[in-house]
């Protein structure tokens, strides 16, 4: 029980230090549920080795656990779980707003067409069949981030005439580079793939740092100061609105 909580709190801790570390793009923190330890050393490893970070949980008790002080990039939830279920876990994930939208792989011994339809109901947003193929299983990792989390893809940007190349990681305001720091990146990264759509302060340090726990509201404060400041030059500073009481906004046609 105790080597649990300490298991729980480490996988906590390595998230909160990976958000905070530069990473390759396109690599994702992946919290993986699955109770079986020779599969779940397997997975983690060729994740790992695709350049993935990978955060590991027994069952759905401490899943939940690690969740609730740092969001993942995806879930990758074995059906067959101790305790709750892997469906019950992405149904109750689907459930609450603040976790309604991670993205969930469901991992399964089932083959039968009505199981794949239960996972697909519970809100899984894709499923893989045991045994699988790393390079099967990395392709729809990949499909799953590009459809549901464009800001982890390396798909370029284009909003108001201000473009940004995940892949070179450049941003060209009316085709002029800008300079600016990596968080501006991610956060400008976040803003222009959910563009018109308010954010609250809460939500982005879950959606671009990972964490809303261990970080201040007003470390987001600070990063849309620079972020304006960097695309200053161009004027699409003015694309980065403010929406008192709620949070901020990018938007093609700023007020
Ligand atoms: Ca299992």
């Amino acid at each position: 029980m105790i080597a649990r909580e300490i298991e729980t709190k480490l996988s906590r801790l390595l998230l909160t230090i990976a958000c905070f570390l530069e990473l390759s793009y396109m690599a994702a923190n992946i919290l993986l549920v699955e109770d079986e330890p020779a599969i779940q050393e397997l997975i983690a490893v060729n994740l790992q080795h695709a350049g993935h970070h990978v955060i590991r949980a027994r069952d759905a008790e401490g899943a939940l656990g690690i969740v609730r002080n740092a969001l993942p990039d995806l879930l990758l939830i074995d059906w067959m779980l101790p305790g709750m279920s892997g469906v019950s876990l992405a149904r109750q994930l689907r459930q609450e707003e603040r976790t309604s939208r991670i993205p969930i792989i469901m991992l399964t011994a089932r083959s039968e067409e009505h199981d794949k339809i239960a996972g697909l109901e519970a809100g899984a947003d894709d499923y893989v069949t045991k045994p699988f193929s790393v390079r099967e299983l990395l392709a729809r990792i990949k499909a799953v981030l590009r459809r549901r989390s464009p800001q982890m893809t390396d798909d370029p940007v284009e909003v108001g005439g201000l473009r940004l190349e995940p892949e070179t990681r450049r941003v060209f305001g009316s085709g002029r580079p800008l300079a600016l720091g990596p968080t501006e990146f991610r956060l400008l990264h976040f803003l222009m793939t959910h563009a018109e759509r308010v954010h609250s302060r809460t939500q982005l340090l879950d959606q671009v740092w990972g964490d809303h726990v261990f970080v201040e509201e007003r470390t987001v404060d600070v990063h849309i100061r620079r972020l304006r400041k960097a695309l200053e030059p161009s004027g699409h500073d003015r694309l980065v609105e403010t929406v008192r009481g709620s949070g901020y906004r990018f938007t093609a046609s700023p007020a």
